[in-house]
Formats: C-alpha cells, structure tokens, sequence
C-alpha cells in the first residue's frame, strides 16, 4: 500500500485501510507460478504459469524497472522459449511494437486459465553449486494492473540435495529449507509486488543460522558457497550477526518484515551483489569474503547497509522512487536519503556491530571523504545531479569518471548525514543525535508487515525539526542541490577529526591490499600526482586538472618506465618519493596504442593517503556515533537452525 503521511493519527487510519484493502482489485484467483531451478547449473531458468482469463484481448508483460537497481535492468532480452497454451493448444501472440516487454495475445472464447512457459538465460548471480532466483527473471502478468494487487502463488524446483532460503513462507507438506529430492516446494501466495521482492537462494553447500533469538520477528542468515566449508560461518561472524539484528532493533525501534533473511552467496564465479527487499537481501561477495577478519574488512558494511534498506528505502521511500508497476521510470531526486542515508547508517551499524572497530571506522571514512575531495566533476555538477541521473552513471567506464562523477548520493550522502548527526549533538550538547530522527522517520505507524510508506523532502525537514528546530531546508539545499567545489568536511570536524595525509595508506587500506581487495598490487597515486594504475601499469583513471592530467597522461594508456626504470609499483612510488622537494620532474615512458611517448609530471609533495587525525580537545562525537546501544555479543554463536 502506498502512503504518503504526515502525522500518526493519518497514519493509524492509513495503516488499517492497507490491511483491510484486499490486493484483489483486478482478479482474484492467484497466478501460479512454478520456477524451476533444476537446470541453473547449465546456466537455464524455467517457469510454468498458469493465469487467469477472460476472453477477449490481453496483454502480458515482464518487469523493467526492478526496484532497488535504479535503473531498467529487466531481463527481458535473456527470455526465451515462450509459448502460451489453452487447454494444450496454442495461442499466437505479438510483442508489442513499442515496449518490448509486452506480449499481445487473444484468448479463445470460453477459456478460463491461459498457461505460458518460459525459460531465462542467466549469466550471473550462479555457479555449478548455487544460484539466485530474482524473480523477475520468470515474471508475466498482466500490464494493465498495479502489481500489488495482482495474487500470485509461487512454487519453487531446485537440483537434488540444494538448500532453500528465502522470506517466502512454504506451505504444505515436504522439507524445509531442504527439500526432499524431486520435489516442489509450494509458498504462501502474496502478490507480483512482493513475489518481486523475494528472491530465493539455494545451493548444495547450505546452511541457515538463526540470528538474535531474543529478536521478534524472527531473523536468519541463508548461506550458499561453492566450496563446503565456506558456508559454515565463523563463530565471531555469527555474534557480529547477532549483534547487527539487535543493534538495528534499538536503533530503529521498529521492524516492517514478519520475518528477515540475510540471504548471502560466496563464491568467485556467482559475483558480487548488495540488493535490498522489504524482508530479506540478496547479498553476494567472493568465496573468501567472510573467512577472515581482512577479507571481512573489504565486506563489513554490506550485510547492516542491504538490512538497513529495509526501513530506509523499503518502508520509507521517495515518492518519485515508488510506481505502482515495474514499467514506469522511476526518479532518483531523493536517493541522497535512500542510499546516502543507508550509507551512512549501514557503517555505523557494521561497527557498532563489531563487524569492524572505531578505528577502522575512521579510515574507511577518511578513504571515502578524500576520493569525493579529489572529484573535480563537483566542480561542475552538484550531488542532486547524480541521484537524478542515477540510472545513466551505474557501471560505466573509470576512464574520467572523476570528472564526470558517478553514483556520488551514496557517499555524499553519508558525509551530509554525518554533518546532520554532529550537528544535533553539538546544538543538544550531546543529548540527542541523528538516532532520533530514526526512531520518528523509519518507524513512524511502528511496527507493520511489508510496507511502503513515501516520503518528500518536506517530511524529512519536518522530522528533523521534530528532533531539533534548525533550518534544516537550507542545511539539505546547500549541500545537495548547489555546486560545492570541496566535499562535506564539517561532519568529521564536528566528530572531533579532520582528514589529513601521510606518506602511507591507513591501516585499513593495508589490511585490504594485503587480503587482495580493490586494487591489490597497483599503486593509488590519486592524492599526489593523480593516478590510478594497476600492478601492469595500466592507467585506470587521470585526475582531472592533477599533475598527471597537466603532464597529457590519459586513462588506458600504460605506465612501461619510471625516470629509466621498467615500470612497477615500487618505481612508481619511489620516484614520487625522490622526486619530493626536489626541481626534477617525474620521468615516465607511456604507451598509447601502439605508440610510445615520454612524459614529465611536475609534482614534488610525495607520496599522501588519506587518515582521520584526532583534533585534542574537541568533543569526540565520531566515536560516540560507532558505539554499540547494547550489549556486545562475543560468543557463543547463535545455534545453527539446520543442526538443531
Ligand atoms: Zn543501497
């Protein structure tokens, strides 16, 4: 049901009409659907459908806007083998010449159910031991219809021995979360709305742990690997687990899901992936990406961020973020507070957690806050800007991404929220914080099932009112909507630190190389000569207006010597050192194409990496922000739910 509410009384009325409202408008017989996920590791998906009908025309369609991705990735260009029957015999259809996604048919006189099979091509999210249904990827149901009030009943087939975790609520006889060989696991039906919103994984190497156990609603974390052991958590993950679902629960002080599943893939082949849903996310990272601390390190906010999204994003979302179908484009004005907000939220979690610790809080900030720093495209396009246009900067090329800027509402996001946080606690004398406004934003109407709830700006200002009377409309507008040459600083001054630069990475950034994370044997030469290379020398990206850009280099070219030396990281680095306080230059040898040319960078400040340094004295609101509300879990793990 869609809301947009100002005050708890509206909202009580509200809430009642979303629960008494049967989402039955159009038709009241379920689609059944049946995906079957025999064939995955062959890289196939297969769906029977059975729908409901009429005589007369009818239009079908499968989803294009999939909520959570910000842009039109339905995969309708990987459906293939489709074929609608009545009573065994076939019915033609057409696409539609327009919006490739529909499906024309006439349906016969006197038929009542129209069966349709399909089978999906699927290239990521699997492996020869797991996959992930995203279930649009079977979806068709009718186009005319707000898919909340289209009934669906989903059935579900996986390979012999595969695990089955999901929100989805099984029904009937048979074993869960491991189904017996052969067979079907039938759920609960629900709508096209919330089919979309929950995904299934399954895998041979599974394990399911209940989270929290003091929690209501009840919580789990649905594992898959592609090796045995990598599924089994360790035992200081789970407490970090269960320390997440009771931190979220204090700081939120609500929950819209009847029960939550952290859904988690690890795996090398299957890749990576953080997407949110009302009850459960779909989160994947590499084999190793929870076996030890440094490897966690590199993952340590996915797992708080996706759950955050489900009272920021989910519950709570911008209204122009909300359509009613998966057809209409949906607009990103506000995701500075549905993604930049969840940013924000979703690293303070992960530490006060214990999926990380304060100081390594520190460091991944002091990373993220010099990279936004060091973006010239701020210079000419404002934060706003990105999130409007977030459906156009996913993905993409590096080369010059630092001047066109990308999905910048995440981080920017985070350093406006921390702006907002200190500057409660400096105006409350510490009394009262960002953790407020939760508790009135994301859990207005308290506690409901699956929900959405939109919201506009004027409501945020509002709320933010209601915690402490600020001109909180020109404190957003400021920072959101005009160019700001230089990123958002003041929240981690206000913390009581201020980012500076040494001639070394941060601890954090160490432990990360050292486990083989993101640019692991390259060199990051961005905050002095205004490079990104990998361990061959390949030019990721020039920093725009840096030294390296006003020495002519260019993303893709390739570093082959550094002043006489064949190139590697070590070079690099070393003239970047010799070259401090000096009048020489730094002398490069580059290859574009197939041409070779030399190159001087004028730089002579040596090497810097971004660090928060403690400002004595101030108060020290940034470690106040990561400590944990409860009582920290350390051990015992939570039982295992399959073991038990
Ligand atoms: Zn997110």
């Amino acid at each position: 049901m869609l809301l947009n509410f100002r005050c708890p009384s509206v909202l009580v009325a509200a809430l009642l009409f979303a629960l008494t409202s049967a989402p039955m408008r159009a038709q009241t017989t379920p689609i059944q659907i049946t995906a079957d996920l025999t064939d995955a590791p062959r890289k196939l998906y297969h769906a029977e459908v059975d729908l409901p009908v009429t005589a007369g025309p009818l239009t079908l369609t499968t989803p294009r806007w999939i909520p959570g991705n910000h842009r039109p990735t339905g995969p309708v260009d990987s459906i293939t083998g489709v074929t609608f029957t009545v009573a065994g015999k076939p019915v033609p259809w057409r696409r539609d010449d327009m919006d490739l996604y529909e499906f024309h048919l006439t349906i016969p006189n006197g038929a009542t159910t129209l069966h349709a099979h399909l089978d999906c091509i699927v290239t990521a999210r699997l492996s020869q031991k797991l996959a992930v249904l995203e279930w649009e990827k079977l979806l068709l149901y009718p186009a005319d219809t707000p898919v909340r009030d289209i009934p669906i009943q989903p059935s579900l087939k996986v390979p012999a021995g595969w695990g089955v975790g999901t929100a989805l609520t099984p029904i009937g006889p048979g074993a869960y979360p491991v189904p017996p060989a052969g067979s079907t696991t039938h759920f609960a039906a629900t709508n096209v709305e919330q089919l979309e919103d929950s995904p299934v994984i399954t895998g041979q190497y599974f394990h399911e742990f209940a989270l929290a156990p003091m929690i209501t609603p009840k919580h789990y974390i649905d594992v898959v690997s592609d090796t045995p052991e990598d599924s089994n958590l360790r035992p200081s993950v789970l407490a970090a687990l269960n320390n997440l679902v009771r931190e979220a629960d204090a700081l939120y002080a609500s929950h819209h899901y009847n029960v939550y599943h952290f859904l988690l893939t690890l795996s090398d082949v299957a890749g990576g992936e953080g997407l949110e849903h009302g009850q459960s996310s779909d989160n994947g990272v590499g084999e190793k990406g929870f076996a030890d601390d440094p490897h966690q390190l590199a993952e340590s906010d996915l797992l708080s961020h996706e759950f955050t999204h489900s009272w920021n994003g989910k519950y709570r979302r911008p209204l122009g973020l909300y359509q009613p179908d998966f057809a209409t484009p949906q607009q990103g004005a506000l995701l500075w507070v549905y993604e930049g907000m969840t940013q924000y939220l979703g690293n303070l979690l992960a530490t006060r957690s214990g999926l990380n610790n304060q100081a390594q809080y520190r460091d991944l900030l002091a990373i993220s806050a010099a990279n936004l720093d060091y973006k010239p495209g701020r210079e000419w396009r404002p934060t706003e800007d990105t999130a409007v246009a977030a459906s156009i900067l996913r993905g993409g090329n590096p080369a010059w991404s630092n001047w066109k800027r990308g999905q910048d509402y995440y981080q920017e996001g985070e350093l406006l929220w921390l702006d907002a946080d200190t500057l409660i606690r400096k105006l409350t004398k510490n009394k009262k914080s960002l953790d407020d406004f939760q508790k009135i934003f994301l859990a207005k109407g308290g506690n409901t099932g699956p929900l959405i709830v939109t919201y506009t700006f004027d409501e945020l200002v509002e709320d933010l009112n209601a915690v402490v009377p600020y001109d909180w409309a020109t404190f957003l507008h400021d920072r959101v909507d005009k160019i700001n040459p230089r990123a958002d600083l003041a929240g981690i001054e206000q913390g009581g630190y201020k980012l500076v630069y040494k001639d070394k990475p941060n601890a954090s950034e160490r432990t990360m190389a050292a486990a083989g994370g993101r640019r692991a044997g390259g060199v990051d030469c961005w905050f002095s000569i205004g490079l990104r290379v990998a361990a061959d020398g390949s030019i990721a990206d020039v920093r725009w207006n840096g030294p390296a850009d006003k020495a002519r280099l260019a993303p893709g070219e390739k570093v082959i010597a550094v002043n006489g030396q064949i190139f590697s990281p070590d070079a690099l680095r070393e003239a970047i050192r010799s070259a401090k306080g000096t009048a020489e230059p730094i002398r490069l040898i580059v290859q574009a194409d197939k041409f070779v040319s030399n190159a001087e960078i004028d730089y002579h400040d040596g090497e810097r990496y971004p660090v928060l340094e403690r400002i004595e004295g101030a108060p020290d609101y940034l470690d106040d922000i990561t400590k944990p509300l409860t009582t920290p879990e350390k051990a015992p793990p939570a039982p295992k739910k399959d073991e038990e």
